[in-house]
């Protein structure tokens, strides 16, 4: 069981001013903290916005790496046995695993597709490789551990195994009161692989990696606990970690190009969501889905599948899609647009908790994925030609791309603009350092 520690962000006598490894810079908050001696089980975070800053985690090497191999091969055996059969009206139908994808690559939904594919298999996947390499690395000296470990950062937030998870269980209740569901061998590998998917990320931790990978570098300029980077001509590597002075414009540990913030964060976020606002417009009026059922077709958008689950009585899985494609991916658009508001206001008028209020959509939004994945799903689960079948809809790509930009408005927005002085005196220091 992991504990929870705070970080120190007083500032100690001259004499006992740690060494540069030992001070963190909070990447939501800008503060330089004194990280405490951990011990395995324990995590720390920021004492300001609660970030999670380190952790100590036990069998660092072997842990992961039993998790990843074992999920690997949880993943090869997914691919090659039968995943979920259905039975309706004396017809069966079975379904692998692989066929969400391909299903929908051969009724001409390419793009949908190799999303869906990326996102459930070659990331997930991808991810797995990496932290077996990196770990790995760490007994055999491995090359090239750096862009590994850029790599499996940059793709962790797109890895939605979890997620198919959720739409696989939705698509199931959907359709248990009409057809018969078998679970294949594959299903319960795919459960695991989640499982152990999960668990893996759940037993790295982003700053132990690195301090691994290579040592922090020296301190070019002394850092204080207590005082924010910006005050002390400090910035963070985003990438690993590294606290590094703002003249410098790449980070000596990974190479990574460093700025002070994000590059017009607050533009590139405001754009991003004025664009997944615009599209969501067509995403509901757009059928996500085509129902063909005893030769009569169907064409359903979020709202009338919504009902029409109401309706049928199917009171839990209307909820969650209620909350999952509505509910979520509007109070996402608008608490973002109300942040990057926030960034503009003095810092008496800033709300306290805005941080932990941004961690939040920024999670819960992937999650908006789940109609496009249940679409996906039943698409290839439900096909008996005329008698029913089930066709994925333009609107469900449309939809794909409002989730991805809320998540990309979530990656551009930089959270420790929500603690950094007025914008005005904030752009002045930008055209200096940056
Ligand atoms: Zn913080
Ligand atoms: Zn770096």
């Amino acid at each position: 069981m992991i504990s929870d520690i705070a970080a120190v962000p007083l500032s100690p006598p001259a004499a006992q001013q740690p060494s540069q490894g030992e001070l963190a810079l909070c990447r939501h908050c800008d503060l330089v903290q004194v990280m405490p001696e951990l011990a395995p089980g324990e995590e720390a975070c920021c004492s300001r916005c609660g970030l999670h800053l380190d952790a100590r985690h036990p069998q660092p090497v072997l842990r992961p790496v039993l998790y990843a191999g074992s999920a690997l091969f949880m993943l090869l055996l997914a691919n090659f046995f039968p995943f979920v059969s259905m039975f309706a009206a004396g017809n069966s139908n079975e379904m692998s695993f692989f066929d969400t994808s391909s299903v929908l690559f051969s009724e001409h939904h390419q793009w949908l597709a190799i999303l869906i594919w990326l996102l459930i298999q070659a990331v997930p996947a991808t991810c797995m490789l990496a932290v077996l390499y990196l770990k790995l690395g760490m007994l055999y000296s491995l090359p090239a551990r750096t862009w590994v470990a850029r790599v499996l950062y940059m793709l962790k937030p797109w890895s939605m195994v979890d997620i198919f998870l959720m739409g696989l269980i939705i698509s199931f209740v959907k359709l248990v009161a009409d057809a018969d569901i078998s679970l294949g061998p594959s299903f319960w590998a795919f459960c695991l692989f989640c499982l152990l998917h999960l668990r893996t990320f759940q037993v790295i931790d982003r700053r132990e990696l690195w301090s691994k990978i290579a040592p922090c570098p020296p301190p070019q300029v002394a850092a204080h606990a207590g005082k924010t980077g910006l005050q002390q001509n400090l910035k963070l590597c985003q990438v690993c970690t590294a606290i590094i002075p703002i003249t410098q414009t790449h980070c000596s540990r990974c190479h990574t190009k460093v700025r002070l913030r994000h590059r017009s964060s607050v533009q590139n976020t405001l754009a991003l969501l004025i664009a997944a606002t615009l599209l969501y417009i067509p995403a509901n009026l757009m059928p996500i889905m085509r129902t063909v059922s005893f030769g009569e077709t169907i064409d359903s958008t979020i709202i009338s599948g919504l009902i029409l689950m109401w309706q049928d009585g199917a009171y839990p899985v209307a909820i969650i899609i209620l909350i999952a494609s509505v509910i979520v991916p509007v109070a996402k658009i608008l608490i973002m647009f109300w942040l990057c508001y926030l960034t503009r206001l003095p810092f008496s008028r800033r709300q306290r908790h805005s941080s932990q209020i941004y961690r939040l959509v920024d999670w819960v939004g992937r999650w908006s994925m789940v109609d496009v994945l249940v679409v996906a799903i039943m698409a290839a689960l439900v096909r008996f030609d005329l008698l029913m079948s089930v066709y994925p809809g333009v609107g469900a790509l449309v939809f794909a791309a409002v989730v991805i930009l809320t998540m990309l408005a979530a990656l551009s927005f930089d959270p420790r603009l929500l603690w950094d002085p007025l914008p005005e005196q904030e752009e002045a220091r930008f055209d200096a350092t940056t």
